[in-house]
């Protein structure tokens, strides 16, 4: 039985000792925790596996390296099929608390992860935002060499041999596309600035 992700952490302890969090959050935790990812995403299944190692660095950044998976369905917005998405995240984030830190940070080529100088946090927030952020603004069945994998075909007019099937696609997506002010991900992409 995996050890249960703590809910409150201490980085400043984290930091200094070197603690490595490892494990899994479980579909039962995702479904009732993880409502911003669940929201996003048809579904999310199986395990999510962390692995967060906490340390700072020589200039004093206390961050987190590490490796985040799972896998989610989502709904291509191009056949409207669901298909089914690995999400690998690499985690390389530095903990900052004013803008002093968070240049310092950026300029050693960490993420931020903003908190005030006390706050206690939850991982699973962080893990939860690299997940979001691992997500495409676009859901699509991938691309191979030998096209989409979207499993409709598209009508060709009889009077259009060469009907431009890319150019169709992005006009019906431009349609669709989200203004930057109503996308739930523009929050986080704001932070991570
Ligand atoms: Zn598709």
């Amino acid at each position: 039985m995996a050890e249960r992700i703590p809910q409150r952490i201490d980085h400043y302890r984290y930091t200094d000792k070197g603690v490595t969090l490892e494990g899994i959050i479980t579909e039962l935790e995702s479904d009732k925790d993880l409502l911003r990812l669940q929201a996003s995403v048809i579904n999310q299944q199986g395990v999510i596996h962390y692995h967060l190692e906490f340390d700072k660095d020589r200039i004093d950044n206390r961050f987190v390296h590490g490796h985040i998976e799972a896998k989610v369905i989502m709904q291509c917005q191009r056949c409207m099929e669901n298909f089914s998405l690995d999400l690998n995240c690499d985690v390389s984030i530095a903990f900052v608390h004013d803008d002093f830190e968070q240049k310092q940070a950026e300029d050693s080529g960490y993420d931020v992860f903003w908190l005030s100088e006390k706050e206690l946090f939850d991982p699973r927030i962080l893990i939860e935002d690299e997940l979001l952020l691992a997500l495409p603004q676009i859901a699509m069945h991938p691309e191979s060499d030998y096209g989409t994998a979207c499993q409709i075909q598209y009508p060709v007019p009889e009077n259009k041999q060469n009907f431009d099937l890319d150019a169709a696609v992005s006009e019906s997506e431009q349609n669709e596309i989200v203004p930057e002010e109503d996308n739930p991900f523009a929050v986080l992409r704001q932070l991570k600035k």
